[in-house]
């Protein structure tokens, strides 16, 4: 491993020696922020990424995502994308933009280096590091490896049902399934653009749909990022109690839509309630479908008011949108829901898992987790001084895994970085004898 020295940094030679002073791990864009404030700070640091830089954006996601906010939104503050500013970058151009914010500043980012294992020093500050490439030691560590590590497959269906069963992260396109009809479990962003995309491949696509919050995707001329934004719901601290794990299903596909599972109803997909159990080939079906599309309708008309409100209170002037509250006529399978899938009479071949990911931090070990193996941590500072998280959840706001929230995120992790870096630095004044 490359080892760096850094002659101008203030604490270099106080406590231990140490090869690197922040070791940020991850260059997808949370890695990125990261290191564009310590450089702004003049921290000495260095990222390392097993892969390459922004690869989950690259081999983590089918062929036509596109983002789910706009250009003018989803992007750091100090570049833009080479697109309309209305326009929804496609995944590999938001890989390339990372990468170009990468080289704009210099960031000192290693790929394909894989971190192995970080832990504490005994009596001494700071973390001894094993990397694929050799170890070092780091006096502050950033795990910056996001919030989407490791996909969720249940263990439902076994192996041996003979269906392909896929995590929606490795589903690419319609040709790369087998043929037959598809059961796309999970309806948020990623499991309602699966869902569409293959019902219109001319596959026959059931769909399980869970509790969701579905924003309007543009209301009286302003996209759902800026209502967000304006009406504070981006820097909201927490979910609200009760929707920890309500999924958002938003879509910048086809130039941007909102979400209405009636549309993807009458489109011909066919929507059930949440998954349940599996059995002799028959997937148990929850009788919520009605449910989770009635709160999904709340939240969405909750929404509209809220924007409404907004642009009374400040005068504004946007065109009124009165259709956006009329609905189409509810599908069949809500008012008559399946509570039962045979799978082989449905000729479903295929079923694809988006529920979302788990976290993976094997590598960590460090005294920073709770007994679920879930980060423990104020803001991203972790309870293992030294120890910093990057791209969670909700680290510190509800924007805080999406890229424009990470940037913030980062620049309060890096000023507590200088924080400590300067407590480090402190060196008590030499008291003099009597006789001076
Ligand atoms: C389908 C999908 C669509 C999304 N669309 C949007 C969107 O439109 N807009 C938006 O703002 N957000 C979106 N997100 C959310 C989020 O922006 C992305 O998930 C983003 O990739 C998270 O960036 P990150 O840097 O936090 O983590 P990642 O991109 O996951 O980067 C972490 C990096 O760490 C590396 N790594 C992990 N472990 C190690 C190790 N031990 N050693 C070395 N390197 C390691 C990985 O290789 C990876 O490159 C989307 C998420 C998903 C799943």
């Amino acid at each position: 491993m490359e080892s760096r020295t850094h002659p101008s940094n203030a604490v270099e030679d106080t406590v231990v020696s140490h090869d690197i002073e922040v070791l940020v791990v991850g260059a997808g864009q949370a890695g990125i922020a990261m290191s564009e404030h310590l450089s702004a700070g003049d921290v000495p640091h260095l990222v390392v990424e097993r892969d390459r830089i922004a690869e989950r954006w690259r081999s983590w996601r089918w062929d036509s995502l596109v983002a789910n906010g706009p250009a003018w939104h989803d992007r750091f503050p100090g570049l833009e994308f080479d697109i309309a500013p209305d326009a929804f970058a496609g995944k590999e151009r938001v890989a390339d933009y990372l990468e170009a914010y990468a080289t704009k500043f210099d960031a000192p980012v290693r790929t394909g280096v894989q971190v192995n294992s970080v832990r504490k020093m005994e009596g001494k500050s700071g973390f001894h590091v094993e990397t694929s490439d050799g170890d070092l030691n780091a006096r502050f560590v950033v795990a910056a490896t996001g919030a989407f590590q490791k996909p969720v497959v249940p263990a439902v269906i076994p192996e041996t049902s003979g269906l392909h069963q896929i995590h929606s992260s490795a589903y690419r396109n319609p040709q790369q399934l087998p043929d037959g009809a598809v059961l796309v479990i999970g309806a948020g962003s990623s499991g309602v653009q699966i869902a569409d995309e293959l019902q219109q491949s001319g596959r026959q696509v059931y769909l399980a749909v869970g509790p969701h919050d579905r924003p309007p995707r543009s209301y009286r001329g302003r996209d759902f990022c800026w209502w967000l934004g304006v009406l504070g719901k981006w820097d909201a601290a927490a979910p609200p109690r009760g929707a920890e794990h309500v999924t958002i299903a938003v879509s910048g596909a086809h130039g941007g839509h909102t979400v209405d599972f009636r549309n993807l109803a009458a489109s011909g997909i066919t929507l059930l309630g949440m998954a349940g159990d599996y059995a002799d080939g028959v997937l148990t079906i929850a009788p919520d479908l009605r449910a989770n599309i009635d709160a999904g309708d709340a939240n969405y008309l909750s929404m509209l008011d809220e924007a409404d409100a907004y642009v009374a209170r400040n005068g504004l002037d946007l065109p009124e949108e009165p259709e956006a509250r009329v609905f189409a006529p509810d599908p069949e399978c809500g008012s008559d829901p399946i509570g039962r899938l045979d799978l082989a009479a449905a000729g479903i071949t295929t079923v694809i898992w988006a529920v979302g990911f788990a976290f993976d931090y094997d590598w960590l070990q460090v005294d920073a987790f709770d007994s679920n193996g879930r980060p423990r941590h104020q803001r991203g500072v972790s309870t293992e001084a030294g120890i910093y998280f990057l791209g969670l959840p909700w680290q510190s706001r509800r924007g805080s895994s999406f890229i424009w929230g990470v940037w913030h995120d980062a620049k309060y992790l890096a000023d507590q970085i200088a924080i400590q870096r300067s407590y480090l630095a402190y060196e008590a004044p030499r008291t003099e004898g009597i006789l001076g």
